[in-house]
């Protein structure tokens, strides 16, 4: 078998966890046909050839284009279990034993699901996700940044009083600059006093000035992307000291022009300096990326070996919310691969 094929094997067979992925864009072309079905009229292609053909990734625009296009779609409970089940087969197909989700309420709601719809949806889907396809999911219910502290009071208010099974974190997405960090404090502050971890994304799209806020302003236990922390040595060291880990995104990086390749992303840097890396994929069909196309990439561009693999899928068990005793099933799990 040639190397990379071998490599490929390895990749496939290692169990895994996905700490950044947001339910919407995960949706694959497969289930977005059925909701477009569901729901005719909406101008969304129901043939999956079209579909696959919408889905290919031009450029950011378009993107945008196609998230906009599935968030419309859904406005049923019907709809969210469909978007949970089908993501759910697409983890369990890379061997992800557990995942961390991020879901959107706000948004949900704007364009006319109802908050109930919402938590049923999730519901049934999370427990289809384990018992069909045996992967277990939480939930991260974030803020998207661009509406405002309207967006973040209102989530924090929905996420406070349903507290669904599974919801483990708050987070804050959307646009970094123009929306600064601290602006979402006080949601932050009382979400962490009721128990959720605080997991905003900063350091994407603009420097390390964020992460810093997201730690100092949000209480951050770990960030969103966070790649532009590799241009501040004090801040790499924290991250270090304070075992803070950054879900890195590689392709989402590349494709979001973030980064020029994953050969030139600053993940190795980040290594190099002890920070706890985590590898992700944030809206893969849309990006066209997988988990296992995110470890094999990052595998070939950095040259590292397996063992250094297995300890980059182990960052991700011990960067989790798991409680300790799955984190040490699925660890004992993984050196039995490596
Ligand atoms: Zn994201």
């Amino acid at each position: 078998m040639p190397e990379n094929s071998a490599m490929a094997a390895f990749v496939a067979e290692l169990p895994k966890v996905e700490l950044h992925v947001h339910l919407v864009g995960s949706a694959s072309p497969a289930t977005v046909a059925r909701l477009a079905r569901r729901h005719p009229g909406s101008g969304v292609p129901t043939d999956l050839t079209e579909l696959r053909e919408f889905f290919t990734f031009r450029d950011f625009d378009h993107f945008l284009t196609v998230y906009w296009a599935v968030q419309s779609l859904i406005t049923t409970s019907a709809d969210i279990h469909d978007l949970v089940v089908g993501l759910a087969a697409d983890l369990s197909a890379q061997r992800c034993r557990y995942a961390e989700v991020t879901v959107t309420p706000y948004n949900h709601v704007l364009d006319g699901l109802s908050g109930d719809a919402l938590l049923e949806g999730l519901a049934s889907g999370r427990n289809a996700a384990a018992t069909e396809h045996g992967v277990d999911l939480a939930w991260c219910f974030d803020i998207p940044g661009e509406k405002g502290t309207t967006a973040g009071r209102e989530t924090l208010i929905f996420a406070l009083r349903n507290r669904p099974d599974g919801l483990v974190s708050f987070g804050l997405g959307g646009p970094e600059i123009g929306v600064g960090r601290a602006l979402f404090e006080p949601f932050f502050t009382a979400a962490r006093e009721a128990g959720l971890h605080s997991v905003p994304h900063a350091g994407e799209t603009s420097g390390p000035a964020t992460v810093w806020s997201a730690i100092h302003d949000l209480g951050a236990e770990r960030i969103g992307h966070g790649t532009s922390s590799a241009a501040d040595p004090a801040l790499l060291a924290y991250l270090a000291e304070h075992r803070i880990p950054l879900e890195v995104c590689p392709t989402s990086n590349v494709r979001t022009r973030q980064v020029e390749s994953v050969a030139a992303h600053p993940v190795r840097r980040l290594l190099d300096h002890g920070v706890l890396v985590t590898l992700n994929t944030d809206d893969p069909p849309m990006f066209g990326a997988t988990l296992n196309g995110e470890y094999l990439t990052v595998a070939e561009c950095l040259g590292l070996t397996r063992t250094e693999l297995v300890a980059l899928a182990g960052n991700a068990v011990r960067a989790s919310f798991l409680q300790d005793t799955r984190k040490e099933a699925l660890l004992a799990e993984l050196a039995s691969v490596g």
